[in-house]
């Protein structure tokens, strides 16, 4: 049986984008679908639908549209077992984007998501892996090594999973397919045989090293490159390191999310660095040069007379650079005025003259005195 190619049913070039993709399908998909498609018109309605729907779950599949794009539909299809081939069945990629779509549509048969035609060899989980780093670390990027799981086949079954000296048996309720028919409204549907799981087979002993898996649980330890500019949340792809895929099905893929450390004296929001600068309240009236910090060390701003609590100053470029950024972010020092403590009689009595020859001088001295007088008087009154 000749296919036509997923573009095409879509109806979309070939450098289409991922929403145009979605867009495409979801327009295919609400016309053919089987509620608005009775009588003579059911079946070639469904055929074009579950056509849609298999183009959409390869190409809205970066991984899988990649193997598309490369090997046509020998990459993709399960059967052919060739580079990519991975069952609907497997992590995220249609059944999510399906259920995204269609979930209130379809109630409950649209989470199911399940492509056309049988599904032996399933795709791996994906594995996730949280990684926490310093905000030095983002900034500079990082080599890093992380013990993640991996699997080895069994030594003890050679892979069997049955004990040594028996043999595995078709199973019975499938005949060996692994997938049993069933039928959900229009829908005739291939699904999991739920006795062997879509192995097609039933193992009397297991092989008591490896419980009936054929492979046992390691760890292993995967260099991993964290590249300068990353933030908290972003996720970088270990494509194949996450689990193992069913019946010679490709492996998973490894997320490793990106956790950034609190850090003393940075806030970071986004490519922009932000940090509280504490001056004494004389240097803020008189000006002054103050030390600031920055992730490249120390730099010295001057900030000028009158300088009041709040007030920002740009250290332009002093931020981070983003992964995808061409510049990097500006660092904002944040004044922060501070009141003198502990003090003395002597210091007291300073103050207290200073106070008396400021009041002389009237409002002038008190930036914001003189609106917030009116103010108040506009508020009680
Ligand atoms: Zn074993
Ligand atoms: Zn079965």
């Amino acid at each position: 049986m000749s296919k036509r190619d997923f573009y095409e049913i879509l109806g979309v070039p070939k450098n289409a984008s991922d929403e145009e993709i979605k867009k495409a399908y979801r327009k295919l998909a609400m016309k053919h679908h089987p509620d608005r498609n009775q009588g003579d018109a059911a079946k070639p309605a469904e055929e074009k639908f579950k056509e849609a729907k298999e183009a959409y779950e390869m190409l809205s599949d970066p991984q899988k549209r990649a193997a598309y794009d490369q090997y046509g539909h020998a990459g993709v299809d399960p059967n052919m077992r060739g580079p990519g081939g991975a069952g609907a069945e497997g992590f995220g990629g249609f059944a999510e984007a399906f259920g995204d779509i269609f979930g209130d549509m379809f109630g409950q048969q649209g989470g199911r998501g399940r492509g056309a035609g049988g599904r032996q060899v399933y795709r791996g989980s994906d594995l996730s892996y949280a990684m926490e780093i310093t905000l030095e670390e983002a900034a500079r990027g990082k080599d890093a090594q992380i013990r993640i799981p991996s699997w080895d086949t069994c030594d003890t079954c050679h892979g069997s999973g049955a004990k040594p000296g028996t043999s595995a048996k078709t199973c019975g309720t499938c005949q060996g397919a692994g997938t049993v028919q069933m039928r959900q409204g229009f829908f005739s549907v291939q699904q999991t045989c739920p006795h062997c799981r879509g192995t097609g087979k039933i193992i009397p002993e297991p092989c008591t090293t490896c419980h009936g898996q054929g492979k046992l649980k390691k760890q292993k330890t995967l260099e991993v490159k964290i590249p300068a500019g990353i933030d908290d949340g972003m996720r970088i792809r270990s494509t194949g390191n996450g689990e193992p895929g069913t019946n010679g099905g490709p492996p998973g893929d490894l997320y490793i999310e990106i956790r950034l450390k609190k850090h003393d004296i940075f806030e970071r929001d986004g490519d922009d660095l932000h940090c509280q600068v504490p001056v004494s309240f004389i240097t803020a009236a008189l000006g002054g040069e103050i030390e600031v910090p920055t992730l490249q060390g120390k730099a010295a701003i001057d900030i000028p007379e009158g300088t009041q609590a709040g007030k920002q100053f740009r250290l332009r470029g002093k931020g981070i650079k983003g992964v995808r950024a061409s510049y990097p972010g500006d660092l904002y020092c944040h004044i922060a005025v501070e009141t003198p403590v502990k003090l003395t009689e002597h210091q007291r009595k300073l103050l207290r003259e200073l106070e008396d020859s400021l009041k002389k001088g009237g409002a002038r001295h008190s930036p914001s005195g003189e609106s917030w007088t009116d103010r108040l008087k506009n508020f009680f009154s």
